[in-house]
């Protein structure tokens, strides 16, 4: 790695009282602080710099404060606030408010006792232990990336690049918080009728349930301001994936005319100029669509040689399923979204894996041995807005003596005409304390 002027921390006076070695003026003042920094130094002041400040994140900066007060954490994360995936397709339907999804990382970092950067982390050096970021370099001896993941549009487009370009810009997915949910939310708005199409994914994609949660609630939305318009739900799978009970109760009863779900349904060919889908036994016009690719880990992961090849995303994490670390590490780790494994890519699952991976790096901080405890995914979908109906899913996960994932302890509310769950408002009951947990 090239010589390089580190973050000077002197304009980042929070900084400069929180983490030693974060700014030191040049790379070889680097080299010093390292020298100096002796296994008993690690141990006293470790420095655990955390990549991403999604949910699994921001669980993980604020939990190893609190199982290892005496540790340095910096989170890095490149957007300046925070808007959230989960209760995203309620908005775009009018039912909360931007300032519902938004919260602020400074809180965070403030009411949390850790440091928040607004940056990218662009490259690692593992010999120095030092994240490069776009504004300068950070020690660690605790690196987490929890980076959440990347669209995949390389099966969708065929590696057609300008056709990849088309679906991002004039179709996209909405599944990364940004411009995409806004545009989705305009499309709807302004939708004059015929065909809108859905698709969702094979494989573990981010949000099991979301795409059958906007179908209904897109669906509903026609309804209720008088659109002459169909949901057409394209699925590669031949089943719905989660909640199936639920969903397809509420698909036939609530919306027969309305959404019309198409199983097995891989799109082979788009025709965007003539607005014509083709998969193996249809052909479908659509006035407008929100197309959702495979998803896989974020580039930064490939670049820095620590992902594999799986078979439905293609490319994942490379970690230890076990201690999450990354594959030839002792000190780096994955969590959230971008690991490998087939827990559900979901907010809750993510937060929790990040309160597990915090409290492993504080076992390894204070020489205890780490110990893999199972995430928990608690997800509800709305189903309709007047009346609001809801159905709900836990679950928790084990491994096989073999190393395969397992379910443990699950547990599906699907009964929407009688659970009540929808009255309760039990969704926004659930975000707010996520959010609560995350920022306050
Ligand atoms: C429409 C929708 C509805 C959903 N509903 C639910 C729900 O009801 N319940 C639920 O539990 N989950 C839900 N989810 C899923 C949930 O949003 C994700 O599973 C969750 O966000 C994953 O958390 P994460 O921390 O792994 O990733 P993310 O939340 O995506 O966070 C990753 C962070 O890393 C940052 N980052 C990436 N690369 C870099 C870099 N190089 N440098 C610095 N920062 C970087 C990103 O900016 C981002 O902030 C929903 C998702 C969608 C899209």
């Amino acid at each position: 790695m090239k010589r390089r002027e580190v973050l000077k921390v002197a304009s980042l006076a929070l900084l400069s009282t929180l983490t030693s070695g974060y700014g030191a003026a040049n790379s070889s003042d680097y080299a010093q602080a390292k020298n100096k920094d002796s296994a008993a130094n690690r141990n006293k002041n470790p420095k655990v710099v955390v990549v991403g400040g999604g949910w699994a994140g921001l669980a993980l900066a604020k939990h190893v404060k609190i199982f290892a007060p005496q540790s340095e954490v910096i989170l890095v994360e490149k957007r300046d606030h925070f808007v959230s995936c989960p209760m995203s397709n309620e908005w775009l339907v009018g039912l909360v408010d931007l300032e519902f999804l938004t919260h602020s990382y400074i809180d965070a970092a403030q009411n949390n006792h850790y440091t928040y950067m607004n940056a990218s982390a662009i490259d690692v050096d593992k010999e120095r232990n030092i994240l490069v970021t776009s504004r300068g370099e950070i020690a660690y001896d605790h690196l987490v990336f929890a980076v959440g993941i990347e669209y995949d549009y390389f099966s969708m487009a065929k590696d057609d690049r300008v056709l990849e370009q088309r679906l991002r810009n004039e179709y996209p997915a909405a599944f990364i918080p940004g411009s995409e949910h806004i545009t989705l939310k305009h499309k709807i708005q302004n939708f004059k009728g015929g065909n809108f199409i859905l698709t969702v994914p094979e494989g573990n994609y981010r949000c099991l349930a979301a795409p059958y949660e906007r179908a209904c609630l897109i669906a509903d939305y026609f309804k209720h301001h008088g659109i002459d318009g169909k949901v057409i739900l394209m699925d590669e799978s031949n089943h719905i994936r989660i909640k199936d009970k639920g969903f397809s109760s509420a698909f036939k009863e609530l919306y027969k005319e309305r959404i019309v779900y198409m199983p097995s349904a891989k799109i082979l060919e788009f025709d965007l100029d003539k607005k014509t889908v083709k998969t193996d036994f249809d052909e479908i016009t659509f006035e407008d669509a929100s197309f959702y690719p495979n998803v896989k880990a974020p580039y930064i992961l490939e670049k820095l040689h620590m992902t594999k090849k799986t078979p439905f995303n293609r490319i994942e994490a490379d970690i230890d399923q076990y201690t999450y670390k990354v594959k030839g590490t002792d000190n780096i780790y994955v969590c959230g979204d971008a690991r490998p494994m087939g827990f559900s890519k979901s907010g809750n699952t993510a937060f929790s894996e990040g309160v597990n991976v915090a409290q492993m790096i504080a076992d390894e901080i204070h020489g205890k041995i780490p110990v893999w405890t199972s995430p928990a995914t608690t997800c509800f979908s709305l189903l309709s807005t007047k009346p609001e109906r809801e159905i709900s899913l836990y679950t928790e996960y084990k491994y096989t003596k073999k190393g395969g994932m397992d379910f443990k302890n699950n547990m599906t509310d699907e009964a929407w005409k009688t659970n009540g769950l929808g009255e309760a408002k039990v969704a926004y009951s659930w975000a707010e304390s996520m959010y609560k947990n995350m920022f306050a």
